[in-house]
């Protein structure tokens, strides 16, 4: 029998999940269920020597989505029988300050990650009921929670508390939680293996550059400061989301635009950032190739993006007292050479060097020899990290 774990990640309206074997690390399967809850939903995985599968079925809700995907698994002699699963790691959103890192789940446990629900409205529910779904139906598996918030629980309160009352952080727990961490300490672990140090002798910057983006500056391995606060929406600029902005600014549009504050939400979390900016489109890759053929619009908003991040990394070079090596990840981070060259621009007085030609090779290391900070492109992995976090627990 195969040691098999399976990491689902359970986004809006998507299943991601991926199966290994342990601990080995090699993957089994890997697919995901897209438009969850519509009639033209599909799922599709691709498994063994390179095999595929996919259908197209109205699916209704996340329950049923993974109870499709446990009986494809067998049915597609993915496994032979469910007992090969032997544990299944869920990332959860949100954490709060109750979890700093990955629990097994236990009903006592799943009732507090309940409870976190109303500072992950969005997420959690979506988590939790995936977990619930899989206890139903492999009674006897570990299922483990693994929070994008816990890595983060390491920052001091200078760095995770508001300048607003104290009391409305004590009583209704306002303050920076920071996400992406599964991702953030996968690539500082990584970072750590390629530069053949331990991670204990580090400081390092995270850039994790995908439709969401954060920054988190990592010291002898764990978070001490990062750019996304009590909800994902804080910090850099992103494909659609706003970052940081003056709060000041809700109130005056809502009343410029008579509307309420969920409307006003809706226009930082979903038509702003690159598109907002670009008034053409929330992809790096399309902001790109209209950068290149003038558009000025898609220009500023690339600069805007970068600015931002080298705002970051000055902030976070400063509080750490140094920094060691600087790691791009996320789909921008790990494909967008001139994203890459555009942040490390000028900066060879902050020791930050980067080799051009190693840059646009996609090597793991771009900077040069002379380069006092390493600067290294990492692919994230946060399903391969989940499934080692469910296997230590096991
Ligand atoms: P998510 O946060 O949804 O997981 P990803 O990490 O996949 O997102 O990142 C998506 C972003 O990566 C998009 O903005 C996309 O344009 C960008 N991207 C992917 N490949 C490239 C590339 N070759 N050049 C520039 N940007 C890219």
């Amino acid at each position: 029998m195969n040691n098999i774990v399976m990491a689902v990640n359970a986004g809006s309206s998507t299943i991601k999940f991926q199966l290994f074997e342990m601990p080995s690390e090699q993957v089994v399967a890997k697919g995901l269920i897209d438009k969850i809850g519509k009639q033209d939903a599909v799922f599709s995985i691709t498994y063994g020597e390179g095999k595929k599968f996919s259908l197209e079925e109205p699916i209704s809700d996340y329950k049923s989505a993974i109870e499709n995907l446990l009986t494809s698994l067998t049915e597609l002699g993915v496994v032979s029988d469910l007992g090969e699963i032997i544990g299944v790691g869920h990332r959860v959103a949100h954490g709060g300050e109750r979890f700093s890192q990955a629990t097994v789940v236990t009903e006592e446990v799943l009732q507090e990650i309940v409870a976190q629900t109303e500072l992950a409205p969005l997420h959690n529910p979506a988590n939790v009921t995936g977990i619930k779904t899989v206890m139903n139906t492999l009674p006897d598996v570990c299922n483990v929670a693994v929070f994008d918030t816990a890595f983060h629980q390491t920052m001091k309160p200078e760095y995770y508390l508001y300048a607003i009352p104290y009391e409305l952080y004590q009583k209704y727990g306002v303050r920076r939680y920071g996400f992406h961490g599964t991702s953030h300490a996968y690539v500082a672990e990584l970072c750590a293996e390629e530069l053949g140090k331990p991670l204990s002798d580090l400081k390092v910057i995270s850039c994790h550059l995908g439709s969401g983006a954060s920054i988190c500056a990592i010291d002898s391995g764990e978070s001490v400061n990062t750019s996304m606060g009590f909800t994902p929406l804080a910090g850099l600029m992103m494909g659609t989301r706003c970052g940081d902005i003056d709060p000041s600014i809700s109130g005056y549009l809502q009343d410029k635009l008579n509307t309420d504050s969920s409307q006003v939400q809706e226009i930082y979390n979903k038509e702003s950032g690159l598109l907002g900016i670009s008034q053409l489109s929330n992809d790096c890759r399309e902001i790109e190739l209209a950068m290149e053929s003038g558009n000025l619009q898609a220009q500023l908003a690339l600069d805007m993006f970068v600015e931002r991040i080298r705002h970051f990394i000055g902030s976070y070079m400063v509080q750490m007292g140094g920094l060691d090596a600087l790691i791009f990840t996320g789909g921008i981070g790990e494909n967008s050479r001139t994203v890459r060259s555009k942040v490390t621009a000028g900066l060879s007085r902050l020791g930050i060097e980067m080799d051009d030609e190693r840059n646009k090779a996609n090597d793991t290391l771009i900077h040069s020899d002379t380069s006092k900070v390493s600067v290294l492109v990492l692919n994230t992995n946060e399903e391969l990290m989940i499934a080692r976090e469910v296997y230590q627990k096991l």
